[in-house]
């Protein structure tokens, strides 16, 4: 039997499959989807088996060893695999790395030995051992030009170690063995306590009792204890409480229950309810149903700050939750991967590569928040999680639940289309009104000589919210903005030599950065074009907004959310816990504020420049506002009555007035656009990037694309410079391409075809601000 088998180098070389002799003590076992360790070239490296086969012109060597009891990669993974490379021109072993968990993959170690130890450089022996190995470390990787030579020369040898992650934890213990025979035993009195305690007991305990190391080992060594190495799971360890929910269910809530628990088959279901309608406890009872009939379900938020708040609602309501996401360590992850495999956890919650994972019995699959960017991978291998996730149940033949208060226009097309259900929840629980909204024209403020970032309407309800022991959200929007400086003398802004940008300004280092290519410098205030010492920041920036806060509200409890208070592990759940427990009084926070949280006590949310994400250029910057002030403002009056307040300068806009409105009228709006403009749902776009060191000759090499793309029969807008138009010297231009349901797989070998090594060409899934 013959295999072909995807190898773990990233490299265009080697981007093919290779065959492989399966030996004969494997082939009772071995099944596509096994991870495996072959040779190749002089070294070894892990790979993964894509299909079996009788016959195979080209294999010549064996598969030497294989990793899997049972397969990583399950039947659904290669068929999600399949959609992604259809989707996006990627490496093969790129598309494998991305879905295999990457507690999975091996690590890779050189292993140099002398052969003739009287031609090694004298600088280099300290790096061997006694034994004359030297196992190269990362700082050893400058050496490896010498040593290859060396090697060329045959004084070492070099050899590839494959180093599986130590992902499995183990601990010893010991139990009582009453059949021994060792007469000394009347000289160990403790002995008497363990016969008659529970065991197995750790060592700990054992000396606890008294017994010494030496002790330990001659009792185990008389068959007295018996040693035995027993593995430990590590749990997630959370800081919150559980929570008792016993509501009585809401018409609307039992009716959204009933539906899709009818549902037996693979169907989509759109749950669009408002803020604060309830959408979890919708989810809640569907799981409870799925696992009385032993099924699994999968549930997905889209990032991980949204992790602590469903995964405290589901460990309250159910014993087995796993819970999956880059914020666990190696070692909690690979054992929450563990109990998932093996059948252990009824529900699964996770962030996006949670589609990956193999669920035997899955029933049921939830997607939280389902318009969310986050669920497009854009680094690395592009993928978009809702396409596979509908890949993944209708591979098992399942519901989806895809829910939202402000479902994408897509979506809403699909649910008019008849193709999803809609399910609706129009109301708050209780009778709970929706948080009134108060627009506040900051033009307006700076005629009536007020200058500061809050507004006079904001400062009085903030006071207000202080004073009655309730909360307040703050939300900065930064997309599409980064702090600069401008001389208000002369109105320079310094720029980036090598890109088309402003340098961003870092208050703390006090240098001015390029956000592309990392040049730097220091941040002076005299202006180098007039000599004026008016250099000065520009706009408001969240720290910006900490301070003035502190400065204006000296007594409140401020907390901060956003990404660089996020890096520490578990950051998200502590900050989020210290939130709900009432420890403080303000969060003021970028995107991550906006999304999904549920704080009962929070009854304002002000926004502080409400159409910054209006001036990007991108045909979703309606939609993007739209939805993210919707979601802001939906986070106030939970339970009790809310408010909103809206600061911006352009507040007449569509997109801003829309937000107090019935959505109706908004994703009619939206859709017209869109059919006019020919964009999703309506047509399928993407774009080519080009980017090249001369301007001439990366735009005529557009040019010539363009005719080239159009005889395969897609239409080409461009070529337009892109947003950004130099990055590190190379000037940027895009083709936009729009085109129904089309096979992309000419376009990808005509782009592998075109590439040369002074111009790149680079396909982009979405059309996106590059
Ligand atoms: P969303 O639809 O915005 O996701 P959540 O699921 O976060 O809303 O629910 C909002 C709040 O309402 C939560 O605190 C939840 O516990 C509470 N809740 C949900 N259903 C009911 C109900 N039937 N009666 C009272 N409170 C409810
Ligand atoms: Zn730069």
């Amino acid at each position: 039997m013959f295999a072909k088998v995807v190898i773990d180098i990233k490299h265009e070389e080697v981007n093919q499959l290779y065959d492989y002799i399966v030996p004969q003590a494997f082939e009772d076992f071995l099944v596509r989807g096994m991870r495996v360790i072959v040779p190749f070239g002089h070294m070894e490296r892990m790979g993964v088996v894509v299909s079996l086969h009788e016959k195979s012109d080209t294999a010549t060597k064996e598969i030497k060893e294989v990793l899997d009891l049972i397969p990583t990669l399950s039947d659904e993974v290669f068929y999600m695999l399949d959609i992604m490379s259809k989707g996006s021109p990627e490496l093969i072993s790129a598309l494998y790395q991305t879905v295999i968990p990457p507690e999975l993959l091996v690590g890779y170690q050189k292993v140099i030995r002398i052969l003739d130890v009287t031609r090694i450089p004298d600088d280099l022996k300290p790096f061997f051992s006694k034994r004359g190995i030297w196992r190269l470390k990362v700082m050893d990787h400058v050496y490896y030009p010498r040593l290859k030579r060396l090697k060329d020369l045959g004084y070492v040898s070099i050899e590839t170690e494959i180093k599986e992650k130590k992902t499995e934890k183990w601990k010893t213990e010991y139990t009582y063995n009453p059949e021994h025979n060792y007469p000394k035993i009347n000289l160990y009195p403790m002995i008497e306590e363990i016969k008659h305690q529970d065991n197995p007991f750790e060592k700990q305990a054992l000396y606890d009792l008294g017994l010494s190391d030496f002790m330990i080992k001659t009792l185990v060594k008389h068959g007295v204890l018996i040693e035995k190495k027993a593995s430990v799971k590590r749990e997630i360890e959370h800081v919150y409480d559980s929570v008792d929910h016993h509501f009585q269910l809401t018409s609307e809530q039992k009716n959204a229950i009933n539906q899709i628990k009818s549902a037996k088959e693979h169907h989509v279901f759109l749950l669009k309810g408002v803020t604060g309608s309830g959408k979890t406890e919708v989810y809640v009872n569907v799981i409870d149903d799925v696992i009385k009939h032993h099924g699994k379900a999968l549930v997905l938020v889209p990032e991980i700050q949204l992790i602590p708040q469903m995964a405290q609602y589901l460990t309250s309501r159910f014993d087995k939750v796993a819970i999956y996401h880059s914020g666990l360590s190696k070692g909690e992850r690979y054992d929450q991967y563990q109990m998932i495999i093996s059948g252990d956890a009824d529900i699964i919650l996770g962030t996006r590569s949670a589609v990956f994972l193999p669920i035997n019995n899955l029933k049921m699959i939830i997607m939280d928040e389902e318009h969310d960017e986050s669920y497009i991978q854009k680094e690395g291998v592009y993928y978009d999680t809702k396409t596979l996730l509908l890949a993944k149940a209708s591979y098992h033949n399942i519901p989806v639940v895809l829910g939202s208060a402000t479902p994408s226009v897509t979506s809403i097309y699909n649910a008019e289309q008849g193709m999803y259900t809609l399910v609706e929840l129009t109301k708050r629980p209780k009778g709970l009104p929706m948080p009134r909204l108060t627009f506040v024209d900051m033009k307006e403020e700076l005629k009536a000589k007020h200058y500061a970032i809050f507004s006079r309407p904001l400062i009085q309800g903030i006071e207000d919210r202080l004073q009655k022991k309730e909360q307040v959200i703050l939300f900065l929007n930064r997309k599409g903005y980064a702090p600069f400086v401008m001389c208000r003398s002369c109105g320079d802004v310094p720029k980036c030599p090598h890109c088309d940008v402003s340098l961003a300004f870092y208050k703390d280092k006090k240098i001015i950065k390029c956000p592309y290519c990392g040049f730097e410098q220091p941040f002076e205030q005299t202006c180098t074009v007039c000599k004026e010492p008016k250099m000065k920041e520009v706009g408001v920036g969240i720290e910006y907004v900490e301070e003035q806060l502190k400065k204006t509200f000296p007594k409140a409890r401020v907390l901060r959310m956003d990404k660089a208070e996020m890096r520490t592990k578990h950051a998200h759940e502590l900050i989020w816990n210290e939130f709900k427990e009432e420890e403080a009084d303000i969060l003021i926070g970028t995107q991550m504020v906006t999304k999904g949280l549920d704080f009962p006590k929070v009854t304002l949310v002000g926004v502080l420049i409400a159409d910054m994400l209006l001036k990007v250029p991108s045909y979703q910057a309606t939609e993007k506002t739209f939805m993210m002030l919707k979601q802001v403002t939906g986070r106030s009056g939970r339970l009790l009555h809310g408010e909103a307040i809206i600061q911006g300068y352009d507040l007449n806009h569509f997109a801003i007035q829309s937000v107090d409105q019935d959505d109706s009228s908004f994703y009619k709006e939206a859709l017209l656009q869109r059919r006019l403009l020919g964009y999703p749902p309506f047509n399928q776009t993407s774009q080519i990037l080009f980017s090249g060191m001369s301007f001439l000759k990366t735009y005529q090499k557009a040019f010539l694309m363009k005719k080239e793309v159009e005889k395969l029969g897609f239409s080409v807008l461009g070529p337009a410079q892109a947003m950004i138009k130099k990055i590190k010297d190379q000037y940027r231009f895009t083709l936009t391409l729009k085109y129904k349901e089309k096979s992309l797989e000419s376009l990808f070998s005509l782009i592998e075809h075109l590439k040369t090594d002074d111009i790149e060409i680079k396909f982009l899934p979405i059309l996106d601000l590059w």
